[in-house]
């Protein structure tokens, strides 16, 4: 199967350090389907000789193990082409349009790694040329907005020149093997769907934790925040894969239709519960590994009497009679004391005890998505040092590390991804509705804050965030991962 994938924003970051190396993956592993050609897209001037040895320089910047030896990126370096192009002009798409109607591939992929103000044009631009033909997919990079209507806004914008199903919303922690491995643990396995009920569930647990900063990226993250930039997709979309009833079979449509059913039934926030259950905080200076590292607002490219959050902790309810009453917990931030993301369902006590048991002890899954990837049964068994203490039970956990079982090697997301845009697979992507209904559950939110004089609440960084975070859970009766 022959291929175009146009890359607008061929130059950035995202192409270099992603989608590149993600594309370089496939053709490693032999999976990127043979007859292809990567078409970058920018402003400046480059010949394809020029962009491939941009491309050659910033592969050195990739991790080892993915870094294309100089015979690989030889024949790598083959697929690239680069084409000058203002997104901003019409004009320049003539040019776009005769490159990729000459050689008419069987599939047109065009990915959009360029900030959200282009959709519009590039996209009236494809149609206006003709490129929006029924064999063009279209990838979509977050952000999608800031709140649902200018969300609502690009994709009416979008679905003015692709239908539906031509259309590939990432977020890429759905490429991620862990969250199909979660997938395949619920709806592959019998063992856990009797369980996974308000019957048996006490509680959930969702981390996003980061230890890096803002980076380089200060004056975009100073605009969107940690509930715009990770909860309102990210988080939400694990909450989805956690939550969602088995779809009727594994087709795009079947596995979104029960995603959208998890948001619609997110119980409404009221005031009373946006000031008891949502913990906005901004990271102070602080020590990460042994290193001084500064506060938010002194970070370059950002206000320094800036209020956007850096971290958010809250509280979810989903108002469904399999979940109705049990808590789901979401947090997420930069500057954390690690980088860890993980899911814990905290699974009830026993209704009566024979045995004695530590304190609070109790069932435990724990779903590792970063930096590991693995899945942790946490159990109570009788050990050799209960001998002495007659009918002691201690935590045991079974571990089952997946990284060591199927190998480190594995698809990323990022190549998982892309492989899935060209054989216009659209399970791993997120519908428009899904999108609008988690923007409609956050803007509450959004709206308290604007008028929340209080503004974040600091952290150092290196810690778990604010203590306001770890009162949050506690008035439940419960606590997070790290502090058991
Ligand atoms: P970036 O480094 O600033 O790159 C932007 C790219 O777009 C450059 O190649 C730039 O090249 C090109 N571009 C800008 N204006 C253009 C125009 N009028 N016509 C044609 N090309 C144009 O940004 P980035 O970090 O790659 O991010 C791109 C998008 O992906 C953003 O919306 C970002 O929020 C999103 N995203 C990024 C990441 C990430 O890890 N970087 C992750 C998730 C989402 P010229 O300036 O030379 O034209």
């Amino acid at each position: 199967m022959s291929f175009d994938l146009v890359l607008f924003g061929g130059t950035g970051d995202l192409a270099w350090r992603k989608l590149l190396p993600a594309l370089f993956q496939a053709f490693r592993h032999g999976t990127l389907p043979a007859g292809g050609r990567i078409i970058a897209i920018a402003r400046d001037d480059h010949s394809d000789e020029q962009y491939r040895s941009l491309i050659r320089s910033r592969f050195e910047e990739v991790d080892l193990a993915k870094r294309p030896s100089a015979e690989e990126f030889e024949r790598f370096a083959g697929l690239l082409h680069y084409l000058r192009l203002d997104a901003s002009k019409p004009e320049d798409f003539e040019r776009l349009a005769r490159t990729v109607k000459e050689r008419n591939a069987d599939v047109a992929v065009v990915y959009l790694a360029v900030g959200p103000a282009l959709f519009a044009p590039v996209c009236e631009q494809l149609a206006a040329h003709g490129l929006n033909t029924a064999n063009t997919r279209i990838v979509l990079e977050k952000p999608l907005g800031h709140d649902l209507e200018s969300n609502r806004a690009i994709n009416e914008t979008v679905r003015g020149a692709f239908g539906e199903n031509q259309i590939f919303r990432i977020d890429h922690y759905l490429g991620k093997p862990s969250v199909q491995n979660l997938f395949a643990l619920r709806f592959g396995n019998a063992l856990f769907e009797p369980l996974w009920r308000r019957d048996t569930i006490a509680s959930i647990e969702i981390t996003i934790a980061e230890d890096l900063g803002v980076e380089k990226r200060g004056a975009f993250y100073d605009t969107t925040g940690a509930l715009r930039d990770m909860v309102q997709n990210h988080a939400l979309q694990l909450l989805c894969a956690i939550a969602m009833e088995p779809p009727i079979n594994a087709h795009a449509d079947a596995i979104r239709d029960e995603k959208l059913k998890v948001l619609r039934s997110l119980k409404a926030w009221t005031p009373p519960d946006l000031q008891q259950h949502v913990v906005r905080g901004q990271y102070a200076a602080g020590t990460i590994d042994g290193e001084h590292v500064p506060g938010y607002r002194d970070e370059r490219g950002v206000d320094p009497q800036s209020t956007t959050e850096t971290f958010v902790a809250l509280r979810a309810e989903i108002a469904s009679w399999r979940w109705a009453g049990v808590p789901f917990y979401i947090r997420t931030g930069k500057r954390l004391a690690g980088r860890d993301a993980h899911i814990v369902v905290n699974f009830r006590q026993t209704p009566h005890a024979i045995f004695n048991t530590p304190a609070g002890a109790a069932n435990r899954l724990m779903i590792s998505l970063q930096p590991r990837d693995g899945l942790q049964l946490h159990l109570l068994a009788q050990g050799q040092e209960n001998r002495r203490n007659g009918h002691t039970l201690s935590p045991v956990h079974l571990d089952l590390d997946f990284d060591r079982r199927f190998g480190s090697e594995r698809v990323g997301a990022y190549e998982r991804l892309l492989l899935d845009v060209i054989d216009g697979r659209l399970n791993l992507f997120v519908r428009s509705d899904e999108q609008e209904e988690a923007w409609r559950w956050v803007e509450p939110i959004l709206e308290w804050w604007a008028n929340d004089e209080n503004g974040p609440r600091p952290y150092a960084a290196g810690t778990w965030g604010p203590s306001a975070s770890s009162a949050m859970i506690a008035r439940d009766g419960y606590c997070w991962s790290e502090e058991l």
